[in-house]
């Protein structure tokens, strides 16, 4: 049958690839009233966790908590898997496997939001100095929606099959805890997931909104130390000494030319020298000079050519400067704090976002921009089983707020500030719409 381009049939067809599928009303219903009743206790567990912030690879009570509400849920639940994590999986027939990640630590901050809940702790850092704690990075956020999603779907088990792995992974904050959970046998010991997705709140973002962004989505991390070496002598004789204090103002120039003389200007990259230290008095020509730089990259390409051109760069001027061979400045790139860029699978991101677009409306759903930082979330699409994984941003600010700040150009307190405070009900709210979208979506009831 030949279909005329107007009849109702074909446009319905075409609106139907425009669109997001719409939730059915019966089901948006069902999960609305489970939210408004789980609510009031999400949002005590938000707030205890919120004021009882533990630091990367101290989350013992934590990941108790967090242990606890899951198996409380229905779900099978492992605990100090990979050090603190905690691994919850729940059966429920054929079907593919869904890995849902929430991160749990916090950091070394000290809490100036003035809000009620606001955390007071402190605690002794692995150095073993006391420091304030707090969850400045909505980690918390995150561990409510795994705890709201994990309810919900439990709850709804007869709408979808699969297995869920639902996990509360450690130390994102020092990029560790994701490595640990998958070298402990993450994807041998439990079922390895066909898909893997992952949430993080973000105040630039309107509460009720969720962000995407296929491909690269967060950067490349690299910390490198570069010591300059020089020969230390008299502040007045310096031509019996070799200067790195000298030396080290022309590296860390020279190194400015590496993104913008030498990268593609397409290609985003950053190579900030975020310290230096060196000498212990104005007439003294000192030995060395420590610098401390953070490198950030996309593809692994532009990765190779930065660190090799801080290599080339630091040496080359070294040479410059009359440096001799055994004085030449040693470059270190730092493995244990290295992070790799997350790749959302195009696919994947799609899917996931036309399903949360289903829920929550294509108003609500906004291609999000990349971010020149960094999240373990990415090792877990980096192993051999090529796990596809869909990160993506969700919002947690008021939206007056929002325009406050765009009227006035005062920026709203950033993710790690001390100020940092998302607005909780809405934020989680549509944190676990979201994640319940994408399972529905991903694991269907035949
Ligand atoms: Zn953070
Ligand atoms: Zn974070």
């Amino acid at each position: 049958m030949a279909i005329h381009p107007l009849c109702p049939v074909f446009l319905a067809a075409l609106a139907a690839l425009a669109s997001p599928l719409r939730a059915s009303p019966e089901l948006s219903a069902l999960v609305g009233s489970r939210l408004d009743t789980d609510y009031p206790s999400l949002d005590a567990l938000y707030k205890d966790l919120h004021a009882h912030p533990e630091l990367s690879l101290m989350e013992e009570k934590t990941s108790a908590r967090v242990a606890a509400e899951l198996r409380a849920a229905g779900f099978e639940v492992t605990e100090k898997f990979g050090g603190t994590g905690v691994v919850a999986v729940l059966r429920n027939g054929p079907g593919p496997t869904l890995l849902i990640r929430s991160d749990m630590d916090a950091l070394p901050v000290r809490e100036e939001t003035g809000l009620p809940y606001a955390s007071t702790t402190h605690t002794l850092n692995l150095s073993g100095k006391d420091v304030p704690v707090m969850h400045a990075c909505g980690h918390d956020i995150h561990m409510t929606v795994l705890v709201g999603t994990a309810r919900m779907l439990a709850g709804l088990r007869d709408r979808w099959s699969g297995t869920l792995v639902l996990i509360g992974q450690p130390a994102e904050e020092l990029v560790v805890g994701a490595r640990n959970m998958l070298t402990a046998g993450l994807y041998r010991q439990f079922p390895k997931p066909d898909f893997a997705i992952g949430l993080h709140d973000d105040p630039q973002y309107p509460v009720g909104t969720v962000g995407f962004g296929e491909g690269f989505f967060t950067s490349n991390s690299d910390s490198v130390d570069i010591q300059v070496r020089g020969l230390g002598g008299h502040g007045a004789r310096p031509e019996n000494a070799k200067d790195p204090v000298v030396l080290a103002a022309q590296i860390i120039l020279a190194l400015q030319t590496i993104v913008s003389r030498e990268i593609h200007p397409g290609d985003p990259a950053v190579v900030t020298v975020g310290t230096i230290s060196g000498g212990t008095k104005r007439n003294i020509i000192p030995d060395e000079v420590l610098l401390g730089l953070t490198v950030r990259s996309y593809s692994s390409d532009v990765r190779e050519h930065l660190l090799a051109s801080i290599r080339r760069i630091a040496r080359g001027e070294a040479v410059a400067a009359g440096m001799p061979d055994e004085l030449m400045p040693v470059v270190t790139v730092i493995e244990r704090e290295a992070a790799q860029a997350t790749y959302n699978d195009p696919v994947l991101t799609r899917r996931v976002r036309s399903a949360v677009a289903g829920w929550l409306g294509s108003g609500h759903v906004v291609t999000a921009d990349r971010i020149m930082g960094s999240e373990d979330f990415s090792q877990y699409g980096r192993t051999v089983e090529k796990v596809p994984i869909c990160f993506f941003v969700l919002g947690a600010s008021a939206p007056e707020k929002i325009a406050e700040s765009r009227s006035t150009g005062v920026p709203l307190p950033s993710l790690h500030s001390s100020k940092f405070a998302p607005v909780p009900e809405p934020t989680i709210r549509t944190g676990i719409t979201a994640m319940t979208a994408a399972t529905l979506d991903l694991l269907p009831k035949s």
